[in-house]
Formats: structure tokens, C-alpha cells, sequence
């Protein structure tokens, strides 16, 4: 099975190869064709542990990757690291069904596909017979910054620059990153918003594509590991008697760039039982209005909300959807051109039919998101954070009639401390750090240890830069001999 680019304009390469080059050199992301999905019956693992699944999904997809080889990464990038040997816990609160999946380092989700990325990427890159440094570019809205950091820091040959939106992100978010540690890492502070960050990460890349790689959702080798935790949850699902053993089961995802939701539908392609793909947005509802239109238009406001990490008016993984649908790499081609030249383009009515049948897509404002939390606070004893809680509003929106649904919760309440205590209808005066310290008294939600003490740690980034100066100094620290 070899890689292609959604947009046809690259050769067709190794797997291997498609996670050490990040994006194809005709700008297209890398994916195999619609007919190459691997199948894998979920049967099989009902017993198993997560290491012993995700070596044969991560191998079926990877298939440079031997299922001894990934089953030896995965265990080195999870064991230790996450709080849970499950990696990604199903948790019933009341007659709903939570995916937790914050329980890695930097307690969101982002870490369960970061901690095993560096670990394929230098295998990856030694396959390839590379030698030399890979620079790692990536734009963050938030979290993928922070996970990247944590799961690149001190491998060697690599070196990681994150650019993140300056007034894009949280307190907390900002705290993690420009506090980081390590030898090979840097943080950048873009004067702009997530989009005009990625497009400038896209901008260098295109301008110098040698040496340098990505650790954002494009990169497959980011997607691939969150197949697993679709066949985890369903397996757990059944497990905990919550389905039958071949019944179709639902999941709400909070979605910005469409990474997660794609890795649920290509588990989906690969043969377990899913019902709908349920796409929730925030107030950012670009996705919404295309899943439900087939027009997507990113000619509109952009909107700051409490779930940042989904502020995002151009997914970029969507586009693997349209070419694995479709099959047809120069209606894909056409379709992202005229998104950059024009902002907006429509699908023809056969592909919307296709999507509908998998997708169907909600959204919400700030204030549905905090009395989401607020309602199942109340109903269950369960804190969520407001990404999670976008996915639980869609949840109820598509129906408990419609069948069981399983809600991904992409990050923990801690990392969004004020707008959890607003929703929960706590007056409190005081910095994010001391908001954390309150939920804790109150609420009696452990705070993941990583959290913990954050306030304290000495600030070792700095650096701003314009959004057209990007290239100008990522050339400049990339002459550098060292970082440290
Ligand atoms: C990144 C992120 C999302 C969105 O995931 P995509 O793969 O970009 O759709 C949702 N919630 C949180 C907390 C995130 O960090």
C-alpha cells in the first residue's frame, strides 16, 4: 500500500516516507487510495490490552511498520506517560458514555497521537535511509503546540519550532508552551489568529520543503494513531454492557481541523460497526453549514470562543475526506484552489450524498457550551471541559432515539479554568492558575499532576513574529547550530 496525494500533482510513496515528508510536495495531504483501507475485525481484541490493538491498526495502516515494530513504539510512547493503561478510558456518567482521552501529558487529547508520532518519525526516517536533522514546523491552536513539544522534546535528530496564534490561546496553553524544556525545541508567538499561523507554516513549507517536516493533523502519521481509540471504545462499549456485540454505535466529536472525526470514519471504513459521525462545532460553524449544505465558506466572521482549540475556519483533514469519497484527485485539486483564491466551494450533490450518510453535524454558542457543563455537573457529578462539552450539545441535538452515542472528551476541565467555572456559576476573582485551585476545592475533580504547579516554572520563549515574517525566521534558526 503506498501513499498518494489527495491532489494528484506527487508520486506515490512509502508510508514510511509520507510521515517524514508531513505534506506532498503538490501541497495535497498524503493518503492511501479509497480501495486500500485495510479491514480489521474488532472481534479479535476483546481481549486484548490498547498496545496490542494498536499495533495491528497502526501496522494495517503503516505497513513499513511490522506489528512487533509498532507494538515495541506504542508501548514506549504510552506506558509511563498516560495515567491510564487503558490510554484512552471509556467513562459512564449516568446513561452517557465519555471517551476520555485527556489522560496524557499535557491532558488533552492530542497527546494520545503526539506521544507516538516522534517515535514512528525517526523509525520512519531511518527506513528512508535519512540522515541529517528533521525540523519539525508546527502552527497550534492551542493544545497539538504543547503536545508536540512534550512528545518531540530531547529525540534525537529532530528539532521542533512551534508558532502559536499570540491571542489565540489560553492562559494555561501559553503557560505550558513557553515554559518548555529540552534541547531541540522552540516556541514563536504569531500576530494573527490559528489560521494565519497554519497558513504560514503552509507558506514555508512550499518555499522550502527540504529538512523540514510536520507534526500538525496533516501528517498521517498523526491520524493514524487515532483510529485506535474508536475500536477501544466501541470494544469497551460492549464490554461494559452498554451494546451488543455488532451494533452500531455513535460518536460526538468536538471538531476544528477534522483530524479527529477522520480517523473515526476510516475506523468506520475499516469494518467497526459506526452509525454517525457526529460533528460538533462552536461558533466557528464552518463545518456544520457544509456537512448539512455541501457548500463550504470560510467568507465569514471569526469568532473567538471558549473552545479555542476548535476556532478554526479551515480544516485542513477535510480534505482527505473529499479525496476518499470521491476518489477523484482533480475534483480535490480544483476544490482547494478555489478555497484559497476564491474562500468557498461546493461539493457536487453525489459527494454530499456520500457524506450525509456518515456526517451529520451541530453546533453551538458559548453560552449552550457552559450550560452544557453546567447540565451534566448536575445530572452526573461528571466535570467536562467546553470542547467536550460542544460534542455532549450535538449528542443530545442528534437524539438518544437515534441510537447510542459515545461523546469524545478531548481535554480536561483544568486546561479551561474560567469558562468551567462560570458554567458551574462560581464567582471568583483571581489568575487561570488560582481558577484550577478553586475547581479542585469545589468540584473534588482530581487535577491531573502535569497541571499541578505550572505558575511556577521559569518562561524560556519569547519570541513574536508577523505572520509574513515566518519564513524569513525559520530560515534563520534553522542555520543555527544549536538551540540550547
Ligand atoms: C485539537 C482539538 C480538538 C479538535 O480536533 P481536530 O482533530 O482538530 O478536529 C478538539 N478538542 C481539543 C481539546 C483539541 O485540542
Amino acid at each position: 500500500m503506498l501513499y498518494q496525494s489527495t491532489r494528484g500533482g506527487a508520486p506515490a510513496v512509502s508510508s514510511a516516507r509520507a510521515i517524514v515528508d508531513g505534506l506532498a510536495p503538490d501541497g495535497g495531504l498524503y493518503t492511501m487510495t479509497p480501495d486500500e483501507i485495510p479491514k480489521l475485525d474488532w472481534r479479535e481484541f476483546l481481549a486484548s490490552d490498547y498496545a496490542a490493538l494498536a499495533a495491528r491498526v497502526v501496522s494495517a495502516l503503516l505497513p513499513d511498520f511490522s506489528e512487533a515494530e509498532a507494538r515495541e513504539l506504542v508501548e514506549s510512547a504510552y506506558t509511563g506517560r498516560f495515567a491510564s493503561p487503558r490510554v484512552a478510558p471509556l467513562r459512564a456518567a449516568g446513561d452517557e458514555l465519555f471517551l476520555e482521552l485527556f489522560h496524557g501529558p499535557t491532558a488533552a487529547f492530542k497527546d494520545v497521537a503526539l506521544c507516538l508520532l516522534p517515535r514512528l518519525m525517526t523509525r520512519a526516517a531511518e527506513k528512508c535511509g535519512g540522515t541529517g536533522d528533521i525540523l519539525i514546523l508546527t502552527a497550534t491552536s492551542g493544545d497539538t503546540g504543547k503536545a508536540a513539544l512534550e512528545g518531540f522534546r530531547d529525540v534525537d535528530g529532530i528539532r521542533i519550532l512551534v508558532f502559536y496564534p499570540k491571542d489565540g490561546v489560553s492562559p494555561v496553553q501559553k503557560a505550558q508552551m513557553v515554559t518548555q524544556a529540552g534541547k531541540n525545541v522552540k516556541v514563536c508567538a504569531v500576530e494573527g489568529n490559528f489560521d494565519d499561523a497554519q497558513s504560514g507554516v503552509k507558506a514555508v513549507f512550499s518555499a522550502m520543503p527540504e529538512g523540514l517536516s510536520s507534526a500538525n493533523s496533516i501528517n498521517i502519521g498523526r491520524l493514524v494513531p487515532q483510529v485506535v481509540y474508536y475500536f477501544s471504545a466501541y470494544i469497551d462499549a460492549v464490554r461494559l454492557g452498554r451494546i451488543r456485540a455488532g451494533q452500531k454505535l455513535n460518536f460526538a466529536v468536538p471538531t476544528g481541523n477534522f483530524g479527529d472525526i477522520l480517523a473515526g470514519w476510516l475506523a468506520a471504513e475499516m469494518g467497526l460497526p459506526v452509525g454517525k459521525l457526529i460533528c460538533a462545532s462552536n461558533a466557528n460553524n464552518v463545518l456544520t453549514d457544509f456537512i448539512n449544505t455541501g457548500v463550504y465558506d470560510r467568507r465569514r466572521p471569526f469568532h473567538k470562543t471558549l473552545s479555542p482549540s476548535m476556532d478554526i475556519l479551515i480544516s485542513s483533514n477535510l480534505e482527505r475526506l473529499l479525496y476518499l469519497m470521491s476518489g477523484d484527485s482533480a475534483l480535490v485539486s480544483s476544490l482547494m484552489q478555489k478555497l484559497k483564491a476564491e474562500g468557498h466551494y461546493e461539493v457536487p450533490a453525489a459527494l454530499l450524498k456520500k457524506i450525509q450518510e456518515r456526517f451529520c453535524a451541530f453546533c453551538c454558542d458559548d453560552a449552550e457550551t457552559e450550560e452544557t457543563i453546567a447540565a451534566v455537573w448536575r445530572e452526573h457529578g461528571y466535570l467536562c471541559d467546553t470542547h467536550t462539552a460542544v460534542a455532549r450539545r450535538a449528542a443530545k441535538e442528534f437524539g438518544a432515539q437515534n441510537g447510542p452515542v459515545v461523546i469524545l472528551s478531548t481535554a480536561s476541565p483544568y486546561k479551561f479554568p474560567a469558562a468551567v467555572l462560570s458554567a458551574l456559576g462560581i464567582a471568583f476573582e483571581g489568575d487561570e492558575f488560582a481558577m484550577m485551585d478553586a475547581i479542585e476545592a469545589y468540584t473534588h475533580t482530581p487535577m491531573p499532576e502535569n497541571l499541578r504547579g505550572l505558575r511556577e516554572r521559569p518562561v524560556l520563549h519569547r519570541d513574536v513574529t508577523a505572520p509574513a515574517d515566518m519564513l524569513a525566521y525559520v530560515k534563520e534558526q534553522k542555520e543555527k547550530k544549536t538551540w540550547a
